[in-house]
């Protein structure tokens, strides 16, 4: 065999050409392959990345029944907006958004939106903040040309994005050395009348607790009667707002609270949905600032939307209906109980090793285990994360807290569905061998830390 052609001959009857050829990677290619062979190229690509099921990093969903993975790829020629031909999906939407209003104790009609995640279901609630303040400006004929949003830096990412992109001064609330989530006191010195809102924080990324969210209402309303400030709360409970309910049912954070005007959620987190899918939730329909509404009729009917991308999958939408007739308060109540009864069982095996610290274990908080190293070693929190990841392939992220706990470094694992107590005992016993290699080597080598990719942003 000597000839392309007899190469390509025999490829195609015993296997794949780019078992032995560089795959396309530069060019667009002339010519394509046959159907099987981009099939391997892409599954043999793969097969080079994580486990998702071993990854303690992400928030996002890594597990979903056969049922709902059958609905998945039953819908994945359906085009969620298009409500002219796909109207049972839109109604399927509302469905799913009066319910979550129900879940947030909605007080009466509200209205909503399901975008790709929490990401732009903040980009939109925070644009309704600022045209809502606006509006409450211009009719006590005040300038309107400095909003300012206050929030802590115990915040995801993407609030300080959502400044920048839509030109809104962040006022951020530093963190310290032990206090990772913020409160009344806070935030208290940062408003004024170009306040467009606070955020609050129901789950942090960081250790998974919550805002003093009670406290803030209670400032806020204070705020309102004793100077005519009305500043909305906006919560951002891309991991809480399906956990709480569940969990903390007779905590309140959510619409019973006076000032929460909005709520985002992650579909695709503790809502138990592949990525991606989010939701906005308003308290009032009156919360949706209607400048921000668009009326179009390209596909047939005249129609309104409110989101930032246009076409998208409907999947993830009957898929989140699914979920929440599937298994309705009491189906979640059981999972988030099991993950929550898990992620104790693993913080006290890292207590008993004698060589972690928990962060925040007996407050409220998400189905995870935040953990930091005392006392003198040779290693830390970075090289226990690449030794775990190395010898195990399990990834535990280690990061450091955001400003000003810059100095702290934590780690943290997600306890999630499929997380089973014999993985639990498994990972505890690889922690500590990991620190047992880590002891005897004297930590990880400068070059091996190089190496170590894995944060704590999901
Ligand atoms: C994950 C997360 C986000 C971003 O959500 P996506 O659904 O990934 O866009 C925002 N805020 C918090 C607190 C988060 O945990």
């Amino acid at each position: 065999m000597t000839t392309p052609s007899e190469i390509n001959a025999a490829a195609a009857l015993y296997g794949n050409r780019f078992v032995t050829q560089e795959v396309p990677s530069r060019e667009f290619p002339d010519v394509g392959m046959t159907a099987v062979d981009a099939m391997r190229l892409v599954a043999e690509d793969l097969a080079l990345e994580g486990e998702p099921g071993r990854n303690l990093a992400t928030f996002v969903t890594t597990w979903m029944e056969p049922e709902a993975q059958r609905i998945i790829a039953e819908n994945l020629h359906r085009n969620f907006i298009d409500h002219a031909e796909y109207p049972r999906t839109a109604e399927i939407e509302q469905r799913c958004i009066r319910m979550l209003a129900d879940l947030f104790h909605a007080p009466g009609e509200t209205t909503g939106a399901r975008t790709q995640g929490s990401s732009e279901a903040i980009m939109l609630g925070a644009l309704s903040l600022k045209w809502n303040w606006r509006t409450r400006r211009q009719a006590e004929g005040g300038s309107t040309d400095r909003p300012n949003l206050v929030f802590g830096g115990d915040v995801h990412v993407v609030w300080e994005k959502f400044c920048r992109y839509f030109d809104v001064e962040p006022r951020i609330v530093p963190l310290q050395r032990g206090k990772y989530t913020i409160g009344p006191g806070d935030v208290a010195p940062h408003i004024d009348e170009n306040t467009i809102g606070v955020a609050a924080v129901l789950g942090t990324t960081f250790t998974g607790h919550r805002d003093d969210i009670v406290g803030i209402n209670d400032l806020l309303v204070q705020l309102k009667q004793e100077r005519g400030l009305d500043v909305p709360l906006h919560i951002d409970g891309a991991s809480g707002g399906f956990v709480w309910p569940f969990l903390y049912p007779d905590s309140p954070w959510d619409f019973r609270l006076e000032q929460v005007r909005s709520i985002n959620v992650s579909g695709h987190k503790f809502g138990l949905v592949y990525p991606g899918i989010g939701w906005l939730i308003f308290r009032e329909v009156s919360d949706l600032a209607p400048d921000l509404v668009f009326m179009e009729n390209y596909l047939g009917k005249t129609d309104s939307t409110f989101t930032l991308n246009f076409s998208t999958g409907s999947a993830m939408v009957l898929a989140q209906y699914y979920n929440l007739v599937r298994y309705g308060r009491q189906g979640y109540t059981y999972i988030m109980r099991n993950m929550q009864e898990n992620a104790r069982l693993l913080g006290d095996k890292l207590e008993a090793m004698g060589r972690f610290e928990l962060i925040g274990r007996d407050e409220e908080q998400l189905p995870l285990v935040a953990f930091r190293l005392t006392g003198d070693h040779p290693y830390n929190e970075f090289d226990i994360a690449w030794q775990l990841s190395a010898e195990r392939g399990w990834m535990v992220p280690a990061y450091t807290m955001p400003p000003d706990a810059h100095d702290v470094t934590i780690m943290r694992a997600l306890v999630k569905e499929t997380m089973s107590r014999e993985h639990v005992d498994t990972l505890a016993r690889d922690i500590e061998d990991a620190c047992t290699t880590l002891a005897a080597k004297g930590g990880a080598h400068e070059s091996e830390r190089a190496r170590m990719v894995v944060g704590p942003g999901h």
